[in-house]
């Protein structure tokens, strides 16, 4: 019998076989299924519909509900969603919400947490999954969002669904799934230090095209892969979707184990590796030391160029946030470069989480616990001129009107985000250039778009940020 990859013999065991082959149809159980405020009030109506009014879901504690998405605005229809999660969870004792209790009954925009250690609220959901001890080797996680993939950085299966099969799957525990092809894509060397793993999935993007991973599993691997941090390699899986994957994956390594074994609400899991004989529908291979800071020009995550090439490229904003690149040790990169500078640009910065925001307002640059006469990270961005707000998704998907950070007209933003297709960020006539926390911030100081090596030439170090 052929060796399988991670992602086969994930499934297989979710199926209760010894063995599949990509392309067949099986039934996988599921371990873990997330929604959030823009498609819960979808999946929540069609599992109603379809179930019975009294139905109640497969299993309380394997459900998780995280508000994320259109939280700091003043839009009543957005606060309704948020509403229909709370009457959901409460019907259904479901263990997993988090609640923004800053959103309240009434009208006008809800006052952000004073405290991001004192709230119930998470931030965007791939970055809270894992923080939150929901994300673990060897499971299979389904999420009504695309990004799901993200949680692939811990070697499980992970992927985004619509509202009707999240809304079988809340009936059921189960779901119906074709096997993926896997791709291999290889790292070779170490990261150096102007590099971060969005230059090495916007590389991949920009070879295999928006379509080029289509319904197949994307398995980053090797010694370049492995020196990256956790939160590195959750940028990788998070942007397999860009290029249409099913899944993204990485290997697990003691980096994974150190943080599943401290933040798992489940106390074991299965390691799962390729087989040696494991078989690829497509491999490519790159060496770290030769690869440039990237950035996706308008308006496609494959219009791939350097950001050498682009220096006459006049910007006037510049975004540091999200799922992609809204996580502490993005903050640490962006700030390492923006330190004792002031940007040229509005600069606008949303932590991925509260976490992030509470560790952005505690830990020095080097990633520890700052002392009494230093810098916090979020001191060193708002003393470079950066506007800082709360957590969230913010200005990655546009939002109302009042979003903050929205691209509101005809201008140029530079965005550690993930797409930047026509109106994305809140304006159809805006142009965004995606690119990694350093090259945005680089760029913010210059005005321009600017190769970050003209800022960074040691190794940034970020110690435990983000792992414990
Ligand atoms: S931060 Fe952006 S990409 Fe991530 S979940 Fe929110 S809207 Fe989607």
């Amino acid at each position: 019998m052929p060796g399988m990859t991670m992602t086969e013999k994930i499934l297989a065991k979710h199926a209760g076989r010894s063995h599949v082959d990509p392309g067949e149809n099986i039934w996988v159980d599921v371990d873990v299924l997330m929604t959030h405020d823009v498609c819960g009030p979808g999946t929540i109506g069609i599992f109603y519909e379809k179930f019975g009014k009294n139905a109640k879901v497969w299993d309380p504690m394997k459900v998780v509900v995280i508000p994320d998405h259109y939280i700091f605005t003043a839009d009543e229809k957005c606060h309704r969603n948020v509403q229909i999660l709370r009457d959901f969870v409460r019907e259904q004792g479901l263990k997993y919400y988090y609640d923004p209790e800053f959103v309240k009954n009434e009208p006008g925009m809800p006052n952000p947490y004073k405290d991001p250690t004192k709230t119930n609220y998470k931030g965007v959901c791939h970055k809270a999954l894992p923080e939150e001890g929901h994300v673990r080797p060897g499971e299979i996680m389904l999420g009504t969002d695309s990004h799901t993939c993200t949680a692939g950085a811990f070697g499980m299966f992970a992927s985004g669904v619509g509202n009707t099969d999240a809304a079988f799957t809340l009936g059921t525990g189960k779901t119906w799934l074709k096997v993926p092809p896997t791709m291999k894509f290889m790292f070779h060397g170490q990261i150096p230090p102007y590099l971060t793993a969005k230059d090495l999935i916007l590389a991949v993007i920009g070879e295999i095209g928006v379509d080029g991973a289509t319904y197949r599993s994307m398995y980053f691997a090797g010694d370049g892969v492995s020196s990256l941090t956790l939160e590195d390699r959750m940028t990788l899986t998070n942007m397999a979707i860009e290029a249409g994957g099913k899944n993204g994956v990485c290997d697990v390594d003691e980096k994974t184990l150190k943080y599943v074994r401290a933040r798992s609400n489940v106390p074991t899991w299965d390691v799962v590796k390729d087989d040696a004989g494991a078989k690829y529908i497509y491999e490519h291979e790159w060496d770290l030391a030769t690869m440039e800071p990237m950035v996706a020009k308008p308006h496609s995550p494959d219009n791939k160029d350097t950001a050498r090439n682009c220096s006459d490229v006049k910007v006037d904003r510049a975004y540091i946030g999200s799922c992609t690149g809204g996580k502490i040790t993005d903050m640490i990169m962006a700030a390492s470069i923006l330190k004792g500078n002031k940007v040229k640009v509005r600069t606008f910065v949303v932590p991925g989480s509260t976490e992030v925001h509470a560790d952005m307002k505690k830990l020095n640059l080097r990633g520890v616990e700052k002392g009494p006469n230093e810098k916090s990270i979020e001191d060193i961005l708002v003393d470079a001129g950066c506007l800082v707000g709360p957590s969230g998704c913010a200005a990655c998907l546009g939002g109302p009107a009042d979003t903050f950070g929205r691209l509101q007209s005809t201008e140029t933003c530079i965005s550690t985000t993930n797409r930047n297709f026509p109106g994305r960020m809140g304006s159809k006539s805006a142009a965004v250039y995606l690119a990694s926390p350093l090259t945005v911030a680089a760029s913010a100081l210059t005005g321009h778009v600017t190769d970050p090596r003209e800022f960074v030439s040691e190794p940034i170090e970020t110690g435990m940020a983000g792992v414990m």
